[in-house]
């Protein structure tokens, strides 16, 4: 493959640096902080100081604010406050998950632990999986249909008595698909029964989930849940996974009794706060928020397939998170898109921030069967609480533009 050498020439007429107003539609790579999560962790830091594991007022003060915040991100997801770990992020939690239960199981006689994740879990899944497999574990990857969904009756063929865990995302972070996290779990709970075992676990990624979806682990069934704070409009390098009481784990690092033993380090108690109470905001908004995207983000899915031909939407939009939009340009790769656009003032994403220096086609992309010129060229929009109706218009106009021009010069350096 031919890549298209990107330079700006004319960055004023660009849009460049010419005081334009910026438009964000990165959300589902970062989330700008809110206003109450920045208030809670500014004045967390500066009126809590004391180290939580303390027995001085200070630490003692410290312990009550991180346990407020715990308190408060349980409640959010109706765990109890003991099922949460804190930890640095999504991939932290995702690689604590899966690492784990499959340490546990090793050390606890299963001889031939089995893995199954699906072919479109973010890199902090799949990376963790590759490696496991290099020390043994059996691992399947479980397809996806065109809409990026799983089929649980797939999932149950997969099922053997050595499966341990099966670690499936609640929503994809590429083309936004939302699994069915009941049914899965529903497929799993039969599995057990016939077992009689306590194997499989069921854990699932929700870092992008939060801001839309039910993430009530109960209704959802899941065992153990990822949740980031970055990707909930609350401060970046916190996350949580919720585990379930008596799902058994082997902690990921060792230093330290913190968080019951399950994850050492001094505990980021300001971090904390501004996580919960962002989470809680994100929930209290979610239904009203997402169909409020949802609409924009349906407009300017017809706007572009409407004008430019050679498009397609990535995914199904009536399956997928309302604030995701994934479009392959066929005949155009998606860095070219992405640095234009950055040039007139729109920031978007050609693949998952975690992989965006790497110039293959997404692996989401070719798990749900693309072929050819479009694997190259799509193109992210994550919508996110601060995108307005202008907004969309003006993103579309601007791609609408630049289109012909970077599949024009796509084809002369060809
Ligand atoms: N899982 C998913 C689905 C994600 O979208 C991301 C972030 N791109 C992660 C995990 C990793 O999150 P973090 O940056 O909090 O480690």
């Amino acid at each position: 493959m031919v890549h298209t050498k990107v330079t700006v020439e004319n960055k004023s007429q660009a849009g460049y640096d010419i005081g334009m107003k910026r438009i964000y539609l990165d959300n589902a790579a970062a989330t700008p902080v809110s206003t109450v999560a920045q208030k809670a962790v500014a004045e967390t830091s500066k009126k809590f100081p004391g180290n939580p594991s303390g027995i001085h007022k200070e630490g003692r003060s410290a312990r009550a604010v991180l346990e407020g915040a715990r308190a408060e991100i349980a409640g959010a997801i109706s765990a109890r406050p003991d099922e949460i770990i804190f930890t640095s992020g999504a991939t932290e939690a995702n690689n604590m998950a899966i690492s784990g239960i499959v340490q546990f199981a090793r050390k606890n006689g299963i001889a031939n632990p089995h893995i199954i994740v699906s072919a479109i879990e973010h890199p902090s899944v799949l990376e963790v999986v590759h490696a496991m497999e290099k020390y043994g574990i059996r691992v399947d990857y479980l397809s996806v249909d065109s809409r990026g969904l799983i089929d649980t009756k797939e999932l149950r063929k997969l099922i053997t008595p050595e499966t341990i865990l099966v670690s499936i995302m609640y929503a994809n972070n590429e083309i936004g698909t939302v699994e069915p996290i009941t049914d899965i779990a529903k497929e799993i709970r039969h599995a057990r029964k016939m077992s009689g075992s306590v194997y499989p676990y069921f854990h699932t990624d929700s870092a992008q989930a939060a801001n839309y979806l039910d993430i009530n682990v109960l209704r959802l069934g899941v065992d153990l849940m990822t949740l980031s704070s970055g990707k909930t409009y609350g401060p970046r390098g916190i996350g949580a996974l919720f585990v379930k009481r008596g799902v058994q784990m082997i902690p990921l690092m060792y230093g330290g009794e913190h968080e019951d033993g399950r994850r050492p380090g001094t505990e980021a108690v300001a971090l904390a706060s501004g996580f919960a109470t962002a989470l809680r905001e994100a929930q209290k908004m979610n239904v009203k928020e997402g169909k409020r995207v949802q609409k924009l983000r349906d407009a300017l899915a017809s706007k572009i397939l409407k004008k430019i031909s050679g498009t397609s939407v990535n995914g199904d939009l009536s399956k997928s998170l309302p604030n995701i939009l994934n479009i392959s340009f066929d005949g155009m790769e998606s860095e070219a898109l992405v640095l234009y656009l950055d040039a007139s003032g729109i920031a978007v994403s050609g693949k998952s921030a975690c992989k965006s220096s790497d110039s293959a086609p997404s692996h989401v992309i070719l798990a749900i069967g693309k072929v050819g010129d479009g694997t190259a060229g799509a193109i992210r929009f994550s919508l996110g609480r601060d995108t307005k109706n202008e907004d969309i218009s003006r993103v579309a106009n601007e791609v609408i533009r630049l289109a012909p021009i970077l599949r024009e010069m796509q084809t002369n350096s060809n």
